[in-house]
């Protein structure tokens, strides 16, 4: 049976970003066509799963909540959408995710500073930071399949 890994819904074509769509590429489709050799791919939006609808206000986190730019509090729908992500990782044994970079739910390493002025800070968005809390290492749609082979090793 193929392991199994998280990968963030928008990488793969699935129009669930705030906007209405995605952030597949042609690359990108290479590259996950490689993984599904070895991996079973369980594809994942936290901010739906945590209730809110697409499109969507977009939002970025600030200290330890998230708001949208107008000001609404959407914390509770992204810590919803962590947990259920970092179950279903949790269910599946999984040891690795392929998450969007920047996003204050996939975002790893950087994310937005909150000021909605495309300025990067270190962090985690709130569902990288529950993988990373059980042990599941993340890498965003930059990865090389040579880190996959790596981390088949
Ligand atoms: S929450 Fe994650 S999977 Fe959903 S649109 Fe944002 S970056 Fe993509």
């Amino acid at each position: 049976m193929k392991e199994k890994i998280l990968v963030s819904a928008c990488l793969l074509g699935i129009n669930c970003k705030y906007n209405g769509s995605s952030n597949q590429t042609k690359e990108l489709e290479r590259k996950f066509k490689h993984l599904a050799l070895n991996y079973e791919i369980l594809s994942v939006c936290p901010e739906e799963l945590g209730g809110l609808a697409t499109p969507r206000e977009v939002a970025e986190i600030n200290g330890e909540k998230v708001f949208t730019k107008s000001g609404k509090d959407v914390t509770e729908q992204f810590s919803k959408g962590a947990k259920i992500c970092a179950d279903l990782a949790l269910k599946n044994g999984c040891k690795f995710a392929v998450l969007k970079s920047k996003s204050p739910s996939c975002g790893s390493e950087f994310i937005y500073d909150g000021t909605f002025s495309k300025t990067l800070k270190t962090g985690d968005g709130f569902t990288a930071r529950a993988l990373k809390q059980l042990g599941v290492k993340i890498l965003d749609e930059n990865f090389s399949l040579d880190d996959e082979i790596n981390l088949i090793i």
